[in-house]
């Protein structure tokens, strides 16, 4: 179908009007395919490379790295150097960055601000651990507090989003002293031990032994939901299983219920808005803590609001972030309130590098960036803009089953039919060599690999936005077609 939309002649034939007619009954556009789009133009000039070549590199990770990372493409790209929402390979090719490190380079790559402040600390101390007073971790800590809603005042920080929910649950569990956790089905929270018992996607669950206590949920995002009805009501349902779960599954009494707001891994899936709400509501007649996992939601990527929890007016116990806080330095945080903090104090619990003077120099930065930039409002502003780009190509590619997302945290699932919503996992790889070839690089998700994820830099204009849409439209108008 898409090859005979895309002859040269199809204005001028009958059958093309009438295969338009039955398109545009069906509410999809025909339109002849899509030029090649032009790139926003960029002043930043990058500079001659000089290392390895993309072969050397790739024969040397194949030897010595561990052969449990992969590369995204049929030809790994090498990138060596990041201006702001772009990258450059050791050529000197530019391509737009709509995966910002897995949505981590919150204020843009290497951001003048961020190695400034970076560069002043490393040339001064880089490391003592937490047994010495430094002023950048109670300052950070005291930044975070003022974010958060009244009462989540005290920081734990680590290193990785992994060890915050490692750290999240053990505080909750020895809070309530209950080891039952509810996770949702589809969610991801990281690879250690606990992180991977509590992710909800077989495809991250190694035949390890997954933890006890640990209970999965329906995931709420009305898309693929075993319940039917209006988003709202599948939400409603969905937080009535979680009772039921907690009724058969364990003791009726649970230490923790942990949640993103916004599924990241799991390929940007939500749901309604009043889920969380009622979510929270039954865990909490249950005796446990709700965690907010703000891995990818927090630092203003939902861009109405700073966490993505308050996109749904709900009040966390726990707050677990990473990512987006250090812009690619390795920090990441357990933020909660004092007494459930408390409950660690029965031992002794250390992190050799957790919120070490470099990574907080990197966080203190950050949230200077993302105020002084104004990184939320352009979140929200040209998310919208992405969204309502990407929904409109709905009516050009059947393809496209679902876009969803808040700010510039936008998935786009792809199906081979829009009725069986059977996953287009192969057109989805096929999509990224096209973006890829014309210098546009997405991310992947969801079980079966068929969720286009976007979430660059929060710095992206809104020229990139429109940019962003039209090769995705060039990319699929070529998807499948020799
Ligand atoms: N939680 C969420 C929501 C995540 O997306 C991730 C990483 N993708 C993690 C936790 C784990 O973070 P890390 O890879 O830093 O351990």
């Amino acid at each position: 179908m898409r090859s005979i939309i895309s002859t040269e002649s199809w204005q001028s034939t009958v059958l093309t009007a009438w295969i338009r007619s039955v398109f545009e009954r069906n509410g999809i556009a025909s339109t002849p395919r899509p030029a090649l789009p032009t790139m926003p133009a960029c002043d930043h000039r990058p500079q001659r490379y000089a290392g390895p070549s993309r072969g050397e590199v790739l024969v040397l990770r194949q030897r010595y790295a561990h052969p449990a990372l992969f590369t995204f493409y049929r030809e790994p790209l090498l990138i060596v150097e990041g201006h702001r929402q772009y990258l450059f390979d050791e050529t000197g090719r530019r391509y737009l960055d709509l995966f910002a490190g897995i949505a981590t380079v919150a204020c843009g790559h290497s951001h003048p601000t961020v190695v400034a402040r970076i560069r002043e600390q490393a040339g001064m101390l880089q490391h003592t651990s937490t047994i010495y007073l430094h002023p950048n971790l109670p300052q950070l800590a005291q930044r975070l507090a003022a974010k958060m809603p009244p009462g989540l005042e005290v920081t734990y920080f680590v290193n990785s989003g992994s060890e915050a929910t490692d750290l999240a649950v053990t505080m909750a569990r020895l809070f309530t002293g209950s080891p039952d956790v509810i996770a949702l089905r589809n969610g991801y929270h990281g690879g250690s031990p606990t992180a991977m018992a509590l992710t909800g996607l077989s495809t991250w669950k190694f035949p390890t032994q997954q933890g006890a206590g640990i209970h999965h949920a329906v995931c709420p995002d009305p898309y693929r939901s075993p319940f039917t009805g209006t988003p709202e009501a599948i939400a409603t349902q969905s937080a009535k299983d979680i009772q039921e779960l907690i009724r058969h599954a364990t003791t009726g009494r649970i230490a923790a219920f942990i949640a993103e707001p916004v599924q990241g891994v799991g390929g940007v899936t939500h749901g309604a808005p009043n889920y969380l709400a009622e979510a929270y509501a039954v865990v909490r007649e249950h005796g446990g803590l709700c965690i907010a996992d703000e891995v990818q939601t927090g630092f203003e990527r939902t861009g109405a609001h700073f966490w993505g929890f308050q996109n749904y007016g709900v009040l966390p116990d726990i707050v677990t972030m990473a990512k987006g806080i250090g812009n690619g330095m390795p920090l990441a945080a357990v933020t909660t309130r004092r007494e459930i903090a408390d409950a660690l104090l029965g031992r002794l619990h250390f992190n050799t590098f957790g919120g070490n003077p470099l990574s907080t120099a990197a966080g203190l930065a950050v949230l200077d960036v993302i105020e002084g930039d104004q990184l939320q409002d352009n979140a929200r502003v040209v998310g919208a803009r992405l969204k309502s780009g990407l929904q409109g190509l709905m009516r050009r590619h059947t393809l496209i089953g679902d876009v969803r997302g808040l700010g510039l945290m936008l998935g786009v699932e792809l199906v081979r039919d829009r009725a069986t919503k059977e996953p287009a996992t192969a057109e989805t790889l096929e999509v990224l060599e096209h973006l890829r070839e014309i210098g546009v690089l997405a991310g992947k998700g969801g079980l079966a690999g068929n969720v286009l994820r976007i979430k660059p830099p929060l710095c992206i204009t809104a020229d990139d936005a429109d940019f962003a849409v039209e090769a995705l439209d060039y990319a699929l108008a070529r998807t499948g077609t020799p």
